[in-house]
């Protein structure tokens, strides 16, 4: 296996497992999906070199929110790739720093470690997104209720759904976020009630598995649980 730690989920996205996962796409424009913990950029170029591609093919980071475990290779990826960096209006202003949540209040001390090993910087949010904006076939959801811009990416052509935390998928179930990890729990629902509208094939996770069959029906059950 080498340092080849990437899986091609489904044609042309490439995942990258770990605590957190991000993702690859080749789409009408090539993008990445959040970035992992610090420390990640060598997968993301080593899975480029692979694929034979130049770094600079990538024209968006979207990052689904702003904590730690899905922005720490955030300064790494933009420096290797030069692509835009893409989040919603309402998580922007923590990824730029300019707000200071670290995320989940246990991940603090962490962060606050991490931001100092890897001279971690604050960055310029490039492109501010909001419900309905497209990045190449896929359209930005707003789902608010984990952080306040959450979003989800939806392309109705393959039917992918990238979901960040909204939902995680573990022993054929998915999960919403509880305790400290949904500070707004009433905002989460109605998000979730727009996530049931859409006919769905594969759920892209920010943790755990991938959800590659029973799409619709996982989520159905979730929403009415
Ligand atoms: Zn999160
Ligand atoms: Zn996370």
């Amino acid at each position: 296996m080498g340092k080849s730690k990437f899986t091609e989920v489904i044609t042309g996205i490439y995942q990258f497992q770990g605590i957190s996962n991000f993702y690859l796409v080749q789409d009408s424009e090539s993008f990445v999906v959040d970035t992992g913990l610090p420390g990640k950029a060598g997968q993301l170029e080593n899975c480029l070199n692979t694929l034979g591609k130049n770094p600079e093919d990538i024209g968006v980071i979207v990052l689904t929110h702003h904590h730690f475990d899905h922005t720490g290779s955030l300064n790494k990826i933009e420096q290797l790739t030069k692509a835009k960096i893409a989040a919603h209006k309402d998580d922007w202003p923590y990824v730029s720093g300019e707000k200071g949540d670290d995320g989940p209040f246990i991940m603090k001390p962490f962060t606050k470690l991490m931001n100092l090993i890897y001279n971690i910087k604050p960055v310029k949010t490039d492109m501010i997104l909001e419900d309905g904006d497209k990045i190449a076939n896929y359209t930005v959801i707003h789902t608010p209720g984990h952080t306040p811009g959450s979003i989800c990416l939806y392309n109705p052509i393959n039917k992918v759904l990238f979901v960040g935390d909204n939902m995680s998928y573990s022993n054929g179930v998915l999960n919403s976020p509880s305790g400290r990890l949904l500070p707004d729990p009433v905002n989460y629902k109605k998000s979730m009630e727009k996530l049931g509208k859409l006919d769905v094939e594969t759920i892209l996770t920010g943790h755990g598995e991938a959800v590659t069959t029973d799409a619709n029906k996982l989520i159905e059950e979730f929403i009415n649980h």
